[in-house]
């Protein structure tokens, strides 16, 4: 198989095409169509000479990412996307678009957003029990150009659209750090000056914790956004949703996150799916307001979306704002995000193909 264009770098591309007896500044061409022009295939690249392009098609493939099925929402804000890689693997990849994003929102204020969230891996290993992808098991890892690839799509739908991408969610398929070096590889690529040239901060890498890697990531002093999966503020129940927790309790997870907010000085984002009468009630609120006390941080809620292997219930609009509520009074900022995409099974955690 040819490598896939997307997996370079670009000091990599570059000597690949000075390799084939080209001037050194091909290279920055080619870097640039990729990334700037959002070209996909060889043909489009008009500024090289034909025989460059035939040589470009026929020892390196573009052809990462084929869309097998797109499903749009109701409300016409959502897009899902469902690709075949280049071994039959299936993976997922789903575009959002807001609308009038709250002034609360930090750093830039968009008053339109589109967001896209990305796959990292084919499946995911950690297991987590509500979660489609955790209930099809860890297939394969994406490579860095697999994961380029999406957000290049997402770029170029965008456009095509009269649109721009502002923000990239890295919370579709996979655990990003079971993934870590390809990942960062991917975001760097994308994050490059003189290529798609996309702001660290609008990138949100989100974790089931994996306390190691965070401790890691800390130190690599790098601007993307942190989430962390918690779900829950005690380690009996939370292992009891995310088995990761055996190996990497709350306590531990925690010393984690102050550390890399000590570190950063960022905030760090805590992810909670709200399940009826599981997660979801004040006293759970308090046990979690005390636990984060003193640490820099906002909680996202986001009332559970149904799979086919998980019993639980999405919490309420009533008892999502009861648990809010308490958080608030006890000093923890909090957000319940609106459902996106229900009707085409795009929610996060769902992005399990049913093909
Ligand atoms: N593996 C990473 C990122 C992918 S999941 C992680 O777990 O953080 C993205 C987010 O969706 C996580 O917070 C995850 O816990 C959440 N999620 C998974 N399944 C869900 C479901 N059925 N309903 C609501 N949120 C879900
Ligand atoms: Fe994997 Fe995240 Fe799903 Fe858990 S919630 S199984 S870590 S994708």
């Amino acid at each position: 198989m040819n490598p896939l264009i997307y997996d370079f770098d670009f000091a990599e591309l570059a000597a690949r095409i000075k390799s084939w007896g080209e001037p050194k500044f091909r290279g920055q061409q080619v870097w640039d169509g990729l990334y700037k022009n959002l070209w996909t295939k060889p043909e489009e690249f008009t500024n090289l000479s034909k025989p460059l392009r035939a040589k470009m098609g026929e020892l390196l493939s573009f052809e990462v990412l084929k869309p097998i099925l797109i499903q749009e929402s109701k409300d016409g804000d959502t897009q899902k996307t469902l690709f075949e890689l280049r071994d039959g693997q299936r993976i997922e990849t789903v575009i959002m678009h807001y609308e009038n994003v709250p002034s609360s929102d930090d750093e830039e204020k968009f008053k339109v957003r589109n967001t896209v969230c990305i796959s990292t891996q084919v499946g995911c290993g950690m297991g987590c029990k509500f979660c489609a992808t955790g209930q099809m098991g860890f297939k394969r890892q994406l490579s860095s150009g697999e994961i380029v690839a999406q957000v290049i799509y997402a770029a170029r739908e965008l456009q095509d659209r009269e649109e721009v991408l502002t923000n990239v969610v890295v919370m579709g398929m996979g655990e990003p750090f079971h993934n870590y070096e390809t990942t960062l590889e991917a975001l760097a690529r994308l994050n490059d000056k003189n290529g798609f040239n996309f702001g660290a901060r609008r990138f949100t890498i989100s974790t089931v914790g994996l306390v190691p890697m965070i401790w890691k990531f800390a130190e690599a002093g790098l601007q993307y956004n942190l989430a962390i999966s918690l779900h829950a503020s005690e380690d009996e129940l939370r292992s009891s949703m995310l088995p990761i927790n055996d190996k990497y309790p709350i306590n531990k997870l925690l010393e984690a996150c102050r550390y890399y907010v000590q570190k950063t000085s960022r905030k760090i984002t805590f992810e909670w799916a709200l399940i009826e009468g599981v997660n979801d009630t004040p006293e759970q609120a308090f046990i979690l307001a005390r636990k984060l006390k003193g640490l820099m941080c906002h909680v996202n809620a986001i009332p559970l979306n149904t799979t086919r292997n998980f019993h639980g219930r999405p919490t309420g609009s009533a008892r999502a704002k009861i648990f809010k509520d308490a958080l608030q009074d006890s000093g923890i900022t909090c957000t319940i995000r609106e459902h996106r995409g229900i009707d085409i099974q795009a929610g996060c955690g769902q992005l399990a193909s049913r093909e």
